[in-house]
């Protein structure tokens, strides 16, 4: 008997029993085209649905060699064929009867981003996607006739549309393979060029709301123009649309960039391309080529976050009730201090790039001005402004900072760079600012009164990661991308603003349980344990996250976050101690 008569005829013996009698199905089946493995069979319809995998050799999926042979293109074919699965899911399905999740079928596919996730696999061999499905019941009685339809009609289908070459959109998945690695041959030339960041000419950057991430389309978009003097231009290794290989845009160098212009001509819209720039984007995003440093870190005010044992010194000193902020600790932090730990936590593990905007920011962290000097005068201020240490942080530590300031000309002074936002269009007017500077020079006094010096690192106690609710010694839930249950502890994730998905959030849960299982040791520092992490998704990639992990039951809905939004979600971790050294 073939495995799918196997698999039909267990399905059937099972019709009308309680819902238990489904983990009967559990194991692999070799299909025409595929084997399908049920990995996992759910406890109940509305439990978390069950686990299964596909996978299909390479000689019968036919993927050409030379679209995932590179690591860059694996990365991004394995992206568009959990796009393509996604895709086929909703053509194929039909409703089924039953309660819960019956029926369901579900791909942990990307949205704007093109991120390493976990939702397919290529290897040489072969490609796997990895998939929950909803096995249909009424009440708690199995409905053995609607499995069998999706388990061996509509999978199948399913998998003959979006696994097998001759049946993908060829042109469309070649094209986005090679626009992703474009992207990646742009940014790793930033360095070398002394480019912080690159927003390529004709990038469409608004997008259609608040709460979408599509680009805005119609007419009242305008497309994104360089300045004729921050003209920079890459080689790509991939013809662009219009057959070049050479990609023309704006280059904001490295060092202190403003981005000035009146309210509502676009400022904020570029500084959130620019923290969304450390991701690949899918062709047709409109940002698919603004890259940005990969170490760039989107700092804001956060008043209520937690601050534990952070040296804000630099920012912050002689506060109220002498209250030390060599080890500032607060339950409740405020938008100066927050603002301050948030950036001092950033240079801690690594950031090259430092993006804020006004928006979001404390005033009075960012600007001091003259006359507020002469009232308070700086004995009676705790505050070092931003103003007063960006200078020190790009000489000193060669941390550059790309500010959108539309606010306060005090900055005039400091920058490198100034682009000025008018109408949704960039202009260079640094040698207009330098004139002003000339012509009206800030009265304000510089206000730093000792270096930054070195950056205090801490060693995060792996006692304060308590993972445990109720009987589970290991319960981590992901409410939605900005909220993570780590055992009994809500991380309010809501400011990160370059945490991008539900997967990577939940990557990051995991990813802090096995830090602090196997690399918290009495010396490892907050940045060792990050940049373990990176080796490790770099060597095993993000399977082995998941605690349940065997070989054969893949979790499937990891995509990889980057080590700030690790760093930053355990420093929001209420229950967190740390030693500083
Ligand atoms: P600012 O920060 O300068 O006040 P925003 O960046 O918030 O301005 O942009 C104001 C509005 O203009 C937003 O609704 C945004 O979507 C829209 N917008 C920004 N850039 C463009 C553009 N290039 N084309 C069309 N609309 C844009
Ligand atoms: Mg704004």
């Amino acid at each position: 008997m073939s495995d799918q008569d196997l698999l039909r005829k267990t399905l059937s013996s099972i019709d009308g029993r309680g819902y238990k009698a489904y983990k009967q199905i559990r194991g692999s089946y070799l299909f025409p085209l595929f084997t399908l493995c049920i990995d996992h069979v759910q406890g109940d319809p509305f439990a978390l649905p069950s686990k299964i995998r596909i996978r299909v050799n390479q000689d019968i999926s036919q993927l050409p060699r030379d679209l995932w042979e590179k690591p860059i293109r694996k990365l991004a074919l394995e992206d568009f064929i959990a796009r393509s699965v996604r895709r086929s899911i909703k053509q194929v399905v039909t409703p089924k009867k039953g309660t819960g999740k019956s029926g369901l079928i579900f791909i942990d596919a990307g949205r704007q981003e093109v991120l390493e996730r976990t939702a397919a696999v290529i290897s040489k061999d072969w490609v796997e996607v990895r998939m929950q499905v909803g096995l249909p019941a009424a009440g708690r009685t199995i409905l053995g006739n609607e499995a069998f339809i999706m388990l061996c009609q509509e999978i199948p289908e399913i998998t003959e549309q979006a696994l097998l070459w001759e049946n993908i959109d060829q042109e469309a998945c070649t094209h986005f393979v090679k626009c992703v690695e474009n992207q990646e041959s742009i940014k790793s030339q930033l360095d070398t060029s002394g480019i912080a960041a690159f927003v390529a000419n004709d990038s469409v950057l608004p997008r259609q709301s608040g709460i979408s991430d599509l680009p805005l389309s119609g007419t009242s978009v305008v497309p994104f123009q360089t300045p004729e003097s921050l003209l920079t231009s890459f080689e790509v290794p991939n013809p662009l649309m219009n057959g070049e290989t050479v990609i023309h845009g704006m280059g904001i160098p490295k060092g202190i960039t403003l981005i000035v212009g009146g309210g509502y001509h676009g400022k904020s819209t570029v500084l959130k391309a620019l923290e969304r720039g450390v991701y690949y984007h899918i062709p047709g995003d409109g940002r698919e080529y603004v890259v940005t440093n990969n170490n760039s870190v989107k700092i804001r005010a956060e008043d209520g976050r937690r601050i534990e044992n952070v040296n804000i010194t630099p920012f912050i000193t002689n506060l109220p009730q002498n209250t030390p902020t060599d080890s500032f600790c607060t339950e409740d932090g405020s938008g100066s201090t927050s603002q301050a730990a948030n950036i001092m936590e950033a240079l801690e593990v690594g950031a090259d790039v430092l993006l804020l905007d006004e928006d979001t920011s404390a005033t009075n962290f960012m600007v001091r001005d003259a006359r507020m000097q002469q009232l308070v005068q700086k004995d009676q201020e705790p505050i070092t402004p931003f103003v007063d240490r960006i200078r020190e942080v790009y000489d000193e530590m060669d941390v550059s900072t790309i500010l959108v300031m539309g606010g306060s000309g005090d900055y005039f002074d400091v920058a490198d760079t100034v682009i000025k936002m008018q109408d949704y269009l960039p202009h260079d007017v640094h040698d207009q600012a330098l004139k002003i500077i000339a012509e009206f020079p800030t009265q304000r006094q510089v206000e730093s009164p000792k270096p930054i010096g070195r950056i205090t690192g801490r060693i995060p106690k792996s006692s304060s990661f308590d993972s445990s609710r109720g009987r589970k010694s290991v319960k981590i839930d992901v409410q939605a991308h900005d909220l993570l249950i780590y055992g009994t502890n809500r991380i309010d994730l809501r400011y990160l603003d370059q945490l991008v998905e539900k997967s990577q959030t939940r990557a990051v849960g995991h990813a802090i349980y096995y830090a602090a299982q196997s690399l918290m040791t009495d010396s490892s520092t907050l940045k060792d344990v990050v940049e373990a992490l990176e080796d490790f998704f770099d060597k095993n990639g993000l399977d082995q996250l998941d605690p349940f992990y065997k070989k054969e039951n893949h979790p499937g809905n990891f995509s990889r976050p980057r080590k700030y939004e690790i760093a930053a979600t355990i420093n929001r971790l209420r229950s967190l101690k740390t030693i500083s050294v």
